[in-house]
């Protein structure tokens, strides 16, 4: 499905992406944290993308966890340990590989969503990222077809589960402080989740 070079290229989207969405991600942010979340991802991205002409020999596995590592020291906030965690997560599936599979791919989701609720002490129904990442995995692994269509099925079940978040009272993260305020907000991470994997649904479309 993938080599080196759509990965970086796909890393270099996500940034695209990030930087293209900051204000909005720190604008869903506003109501419910602190307004940083799009400034968070997009210094965070921003340093992933700097580093990526010194990764273009590497192997897959070194790659993301140098993505994985980068986040977690750029990021911050609640965010950048979490997100830092599901690509070092997905970088052990990757390590030596220099081509993926759907299949890789998608056990480097399973490891990346086992991560973040390790991590972050959560799951899904609590108005964070797992409630985008989660309904995509499921909905890749029951998906068959093209990587093309099953990456579509996927992102559809994030963006779905994006548009879930705001029925959700949360539970964990800042958010939670607010308690049934919470609820009509859409949940930042989930939203930047969705916008990342929308680039991969791109480049296989
Ligand atoms: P902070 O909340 O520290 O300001 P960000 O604004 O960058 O960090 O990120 C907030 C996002 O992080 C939330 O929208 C949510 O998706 C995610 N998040 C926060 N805590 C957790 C957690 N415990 N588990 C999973 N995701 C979480
Ligand atoms: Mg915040």
């Amino acid at each position: 499905m993938a080599i080196i070079a759509d990965l970086i290229s796909i890393l270099e989207g996500m940034n695209g992406i990030i930087q293209e969405n900051k204000d909005f991600l720190t604008q869903l942010d506003m109501p419910i944290g602190d307004s940083d979340h799009g400034i968070n991802m997009a210094r965070g991205f921003q340093a992933v993308a700097d580093k990526l002409p010194s990764l273009a020999e590497k192997d897959a596995g070194t790659i993301l966890k140098t993505v994985g590592m980068t986040l977690v020291s750029t990021v911050g906030g609640a965010s950048g340990p979490l997100y830092g965690t599901a690509f070092m997560k997905a970088a052990v599936v990757a390590n030596g590989k220099t081509e993926l599979t759907m299949e890789d791919f998608l056990a480097m989701l399973d490891a990346a969503v086992e991560g973040v609720k390790f991590r972050g002490k959560s799951t899904t129904g609590e108005q964070t990222m797992l409630d985008a990442m989660v309904p995509a995995l499921e909905a890749m692994k029951a998906a068959s077809g093209s990587a093309g269509e099953i990456l579509a099925a996927g992102l559809a079940a994030a963006q779905a589960g994006v548009e879930n978040t705001k029925g959700m009272i949360a539970t964990k993260g800042r958010a939670s402080y607010l308690g049934e305020r919470s609820l009509g907000h859409q949940d930042p991470g989930a939203t930047s989740f969705a916008l990342l994997l929308s680039v991969i649904a791109k480049h296989f479309a």
